[in-house]
């Protein structure tokens, strides 16, 4: 397996777990179709690697004798939220994801990695943004691979507790997604974006780059509106 900056830092425990997950990757991919990268080194990097590029961000809203928390909106089949419970066995994660299938492998794979910070909701995140026990509640609300900045910030964000941060993982679209991106960040209560570029071991070319914001206020009570409706006119 091909390791990188973050994979190489794990200990002996955690890359048996990771291992273990891309095995049941493997194994449950051939029905479930839950990712279109299937050989061992790519999952490394594209997945495992990809999903700990959060750490850096992470690893500053980390407070002395408190559990920190995190929710990761449009899961799939675990990513990132998976791999940064394997990482972060002192933070609680959230995994919010709308199809059952998936969120029921999430579980399964958990469960035999003997993970026991992460839970799984099989439930769209506009739904839960607007319950108590989520509004507000997590100190990072992340996503990986769920369309553009405009949409992606209106279903996240407003996870997010005053102080806490956004964080998604972005590709070459970005630059042409930043400005209504930015528009909507703003909107939602969001401030100091910052984007970090950053490259994978073994993949040519990449243009990746993590986007970070802070969260200086609460996302005003008519966010998030319905799936449709944020569809049809994103904010920005
Ligand atoms: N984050 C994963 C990754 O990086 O591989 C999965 C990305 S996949 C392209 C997007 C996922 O988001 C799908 O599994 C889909 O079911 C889920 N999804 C889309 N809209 C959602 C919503 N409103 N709430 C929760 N999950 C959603």
């Amino acid at each position: 397996m091909l390791t990188g900056k973050y994979t190489s830092q794990l200990s002996d425990k955690q890359i048996e777990q990771l291992k273990l997950f891309a095995q049941l990757l493997q194994d449950h991919n051939k029905y479930l179709n839950l990712t279109r990268i299937t050989e061992i080194d790519q999952i490394w990097t594209r997945h495992f690697e990809d999903s700990l590029q959060a750490l850096a961000v992470l690893e500053t809203l980390r407070l002395p004798g408190r559990k920190n928390s995190l929710i990761d909106i449009g899961s799939g089949g675990g990513f990132p939220a998976l791999v940064l419970a394997v990482a972060l066995p002192d933070w609680n994660i959230v995994s919010v994801e709308a199809t059952g299938k998936k969120a029921r492998f999430q579980h399964t794979a958990a469960e035999k990695m003997g993970l026991n910070n992460v839970d799984i909701y099989p439930e769209r995140a506009e739904i839960l943004a607007n319950q108590f026990d989520f509004r507000g509640q997590f100190d990072a609300a992340v996503t990986r691979a769920m369309g553009r900045l405009s949409i992606i910030s209106e279903l996240t964000m407003p996870f997010i507790k005053t102080g806490g941060k956004f964080i998604c993982w972005k590709g070459p679209k970005l630059d042409q997604e930043l400005i209504a991106g930015k528009a909507a960040i703003e909107l939602l209560g969001g401030r100091d974006i910052n984007i970090i570029p950053y490259n994978l071991p073994g993949v040519a070319d990449s243009d990746y780059k993590l986007l970070e914001a802070t969260q200086v206020s609460p996302v005003p009570g008519q966010y998030p509106r319905e799936y449709k409706t944020i569809k049809a006119s994103p904010l920005g």
